[in-house]
């Protein structure tokens, strides 16, 4: 690469004083023995000029707010997630923690305490089956229910 073409390519940066020290003097000294770039460099002057004129692009606040926002729901989401599993999971353990305690006094209501091994589909194990099903229901139903109570709150807030 010629010093002409080596010198070429810094002509733009030089104009708008991107280049070091040494490129500098290096631009200066064969600009004054070559014409060609000597005019080139007149004519990217003023451009760097405006260019450098130009307000340094700030980032908006406008720009920052929403993302700043974005960030804050993301999180707030997250917060929401864990919240729900939380509750998902209590209401899980309390109903199998139902279930259990509930079997021993269903048998003790229904006067059967002790013998535990019921045969299927007696009264006894249909209406335990049928209370069991309803403690998973309403956790269920209390589960969504707290969800969607826990979101409005938010909205609201
Ligand atoms: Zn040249």
């Amino acid at each position: 690469m010629s010093e002409h073409d080596k010198i070429r390519e810094l002509l733009a940066l030089a104009a708008a004083g991107a280049v070091t020290a040494a490129e500098e003097k290096q631009v200066a000294e064969h600009v004054r023995s070559c014409v060609s770039c000597s005019n080139e460099l007149d004519t990217w002057r003023p451009i760097a000029t405006e260019l450098r004129r130009l307000p340094t692009p700030q980032p908006s606040s406008w720009l920052l707010q929403t993302t700043l926002a974005r960030a804050e729901a993301k999180l707030t989401e997250q917060a929401e997630r864990d919240w729900n599993r939380r509750v998902m999971i209590f209401v899980v353990a309390f109903a199998w923690l139902l279930t259990i305690a509930s079997w021993p006094v269903f048998h003790f209501v229904s006067g059967r305490f002790g013998s535990l091994l019921e045969p299927q589909f007696s009264p006894t194990w249909i209406s335990f089956t049928a209370f069991t099903a309803l403690g998973w229901l309403a956790g269920g139903v209390a589960a969504v229910m707290l969800a969607v109570r826990h979101r409005g709150e938010r909205r609201l807030a």
